[in-house]
């Protein structure tokens, strides 16, 4: 029987759910998602859970924080003025934008609120600090192409699916 494992693309359907069971995010009704295991495509504390498992089985794991999108840093919660964007930007709670740190790096952020032309922005994930109730189904495995293992992802469903 085949079970998941480093280097496979796994296709999966899942629901996740926060402390209070609401449903925040789910493939159900969609296409399943296709992820490279061991490539750190998905949360480490759910792809840790996964190892191993086989196609058809449904594994229910509360991922914590640390395991998850991280613990919440203060820190990285900042006000910018509203001339900080373009003008035809839209800045409202909930939209995401990227920044550059000194180094260069590409942070994304997260507008949190919007008070006159006060914007906070947040760097947190806004699943960070929070644990994630997972419930998922494998659906199937399949090797990766030589193009999604150079790419350390998958190119969907069936490793054809051209690249954005
Ligand atoms: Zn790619």
């Amino acid at each position: 029987m085949s079970t998941v494992a480093d280097g496979q693309i796994v296709i999966i359907h899942y629901t996740l759910k926060n402390d209070q069971g609401d449903v925040l995010d789910s493939s159900s009704g969609a296409d399943p998602l296709p992820y490279l295991h061991g490539a750190g495509n998905i949360v480490p504390g759910l792809e840790n859970a996964l190892s191993g498992k086989a196609v058809g089985e449904t594994v229910d794991v509360v991922v914590s924080p640390e395991e998850g999108y991280g613990v919440r840093d203060p820190a990285a919660v900042q006000e910018v003025p509203r001339e900080a964007f373009p003008e035809d930007a839209e800045v409202v709670p909930g939209v995401q934008f990227v920044m550059q740190d000194d180094g260069g790096q590409v942070i994304p952020v997260w507008v949190t609120a919007v008070v006159e032309d006060t914007i906070t922005l947040d760097a947190n994930h806004p699943l960070a600090g929070q644990a994630l109730h997972f419930s998922v189904t494998i659906e199937s495995l399949r090797d990766p192409t030589e193009e999604e293992k150079t790419h350390g992802h998958p190119h969907g469903l069936t490793g054809t699916e051209s690249h954005h």
